[in-house]
């Protein structure tokens, strides 16, 4: 778009059947337009729904473009970003790396229906970096390995019952799809319109940070290791050490679902962190470099379960997808120790210059630091604290993060649009760049209060 103002990207314009090369007037691209008219085709004009603006109001900028640290939208608009695809582009948006494996991988065929040599390298390299994942089996997408891994516990178990966290997120699989009660251990009820209640009739949600006393019914414990979905939530000292004991007597399986986590925190992910071993990892995000990809990887003698070896079916015509499987290794190439160093330092840096814009603007508001990820939590109900479960992460000032959202956006810097998102610091955010951040919100914010 840059430089051709006033004429339009052939591959933006909104002009139906529009393929010239200049094309003035009417079909310039522009995110109102762009919305309105994928609304009338796609359902709320998006692909995932946390994509919408329903929470925040307004229209969705849509994008154009991304290198690195930064978007920009089909008006030419930069933005800073700090959604970096809910955190899947660890590297930054087109890194060169990543853009060479998929362009090399691309002109080798796009998907075989055969295995390849690269799905191999992936598992090693996954198993090597993460311990309890002795094995590992590659899907589409992170919502596929957390329905995967709760067909695999139950049916290693021979069990049905599943126990989830409040406000723990799983993706979009009906048996985790289940809404709790506040507070109290309640058995799940759907989540969801379409979700019948028996396919949540076996899920129970807990409170998160509490160890429940487990009955020996459970087929498997599934949780994130550290929240990212309800803002930001650490596990308490001995919560995720007391699943673990509670699995082991009861012979339930514990399951991490590190799909934001996993190759986030470290390369080792959360549970190395932590220094607690689950039976089973669920994977996404991070792996794919940005590409549809998920995996569940364990136990050998679980994951030995899985057909055609074992009694547990799991098949995906694209699943261990060759294009994927080169940006997942790509990213892993790329990734050592020294990089959560970095990214650790950054988040920290990204949670101060956000600090300091809400204080100058007297916006109450916490940056929780767990190594390399961010949240946000908005309002004063906390008198200051971080949030450590559900019920403390939904007192977030819901309207104050959408006014703070607008003054981001309308500044230049791109956050998620919900108010229990992380922010994602990749490595591409350098200090100018937080830095930048900083000065945008520091405006954006102060202007605000000042109107
Ligand atoms: C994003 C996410 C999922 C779902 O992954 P998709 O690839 O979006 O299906 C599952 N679990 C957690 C913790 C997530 O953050």
């Amino acid at each position: 778009m840059s430089g051709s103002i006033g004429f339009c990207d052939p591959t933006t314009c909104v002009a139906a059947g529009c393929d010239a090369v200049v094309c003035v007037g009417k079909g310039i691209a522009s995110n109102e337009r762009i919305f309105n008219r994928s609304a009338q085709v796609i359902p709320g004009g998006v692909n995932s729904s946390i994509r919408a603006f329903k929470a925040v109001g307004g229209t969705p900028y849509i994008v154009s473009r991304a290198t690195g640290a930064h978007v920009w939208d089909v008006e030419g608009r930069e933005l800073v970003d700090l959604v970096q695809s809910y955190g899947a582009v660890i590297l930054g948006h087109a890194h060169p790396a990543i853009v060479a494996a998929i362009s090399a991988a691309a002109v080798d065929g796009t998907s075989y229906g055969a295995p390849t040599a690269r799905e191999m390298k992936l598992a090693e390299a996954i198993s090597e970096r993460v311990p309890s994942c002795e094995m590992v089996r590659f899907m589409n997408s992170g919502t596929e390995a957390t329905s995967t891994a709760v067909r695999l516990a139950r049916g290693s178990t021979g069990r049905d019952k599943i126990v989830t966290f409040h406000g723990n997120f799983h993706g979009a699989t009906d048996a985790l799809l289940a809404a709790g009660g506040s507070g109290v251990a309640t058995l799940g009820l759907p989540g969801t319109a379409g979700v019948p209640k028996e396919a949540v009739a076996n899920t129970w949600v807990l409170p998160y940070n509490e160890v429940p006393a487990l009955e020996s019914d459970v087929a498997a414990v599934i949780v994130e290791p550290v929240a990212a979905n309800m803002g930001l939530v650490p596990p308490a000292p001995g919560f995720l050490e007391g699943l673990r004991a509670e699995c082991d007597r009861v012979g339930a399986l514990l399951v991490f679902d590190e799909v934001i986590t996993g190759f986030r925190l470290g390369l080792g992910g959360a549970q190395a962190k932590v220094d607690v071993r689950p039976d089973l990892t669920c994977f996404g995000k991070v792996i794919g470099g940005g590409l549809p990809i998920g995996a569940v990887g364990g136990r050998r003698d679980i994951m030995s379960n899985l057909s055609p070896i074992g009694a547990v079916f799991h098949a995906g015509t694209l699943a261990g997808n060759p294009i994927a499987t080169a940006a997942g290794l790509a990213v892993l190439n790329e990734l050592n120790a020294d990089s959560y160093m970095e990214l650790s330092a950054r988040a920290r840096r990204l949670s101060a210059v956000l600090r300091d814009a809400c204080a100058a603007a007297h916006v109450p508001a916490q940056f929780p630091v767990f190594g390399t990820l961010v949240g946000m939590h908005f309002g004063s109900a906390l008198n200051g604290r971080a949030p450590s479960n559900f019920d403390e992460a939904k007192s977030t000032d819901e309207r104050l993060f959408a006014r703070v959202f607008h003054a981001a956006l309308s500044h230049g810097v791109a956050l998620a649009p919900g108010a229990y998102e992380a922010l994602f610091v990749g490595l591409a955010h350098t200090d100018e760049v937080i830095d930048k951040i900083g000065e945008r919100m520091m405006t954006a914010l102060t202007s605000a209060a000042r109107s």
